[in-house]
């Protein structure tokens, strides 16, 4: 998946502001970001969407909710509050076509979805 934006970022072919890294995701500041913090959590496995995830990435599903975990504490919102997203489709808003997580956060998030 050379072509895949989130791949070459994954692969540091593009710059980012990397907030995190192990070896199976990185996080980085998304580029038009809709609350005070907007962090993407992304696998490095090439997943186009949440439904291309089957058991065998059970583990990896987890481990990208757990990164979430940890990087709201270290960057101090964990305890007031912040949102997990996963867009997928086009009537979910996915505009990437590689799985991702959004973190936001920062301010008191309205629940307004559609
Ligand atoms: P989606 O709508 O697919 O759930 O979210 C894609 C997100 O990726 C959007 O919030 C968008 O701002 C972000 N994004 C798109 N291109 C880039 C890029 O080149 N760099 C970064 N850091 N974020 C991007
Ligand atoms: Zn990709």
């Amino acid at each position: 998946m050379d072509a895949c934006l989130f791949c070459q970022i994954a692969n540091r072919e593009r710059p980012v502001k990397m907030v995190y890294e192990d070896e199976q995701s990185v996080a980085f500041e998304d580029i038009n970001p809709k609350a005070p913090v907007h962090i993407l959590i992304v696998p490095r496995q090439h997943l186009a969407t949440i439904l291309d995830a089957t058991q065998a990435d059970d583990r990896l599903l987890g481990h990208l909710l757990l990164v979430a975990n940890l990087i709201a504490k270290q960057i101090g919102i964990a305890e007031r509050g912040f949102r997990l997203v996963i867009n997928c489709n086009s009537e979910g808003g996915q505009a990437v076509f590689h799985l991702h997580l959004h973190l936001l956060g920062g301010r008191p998030l309205s629940w307004h979805p559609a």
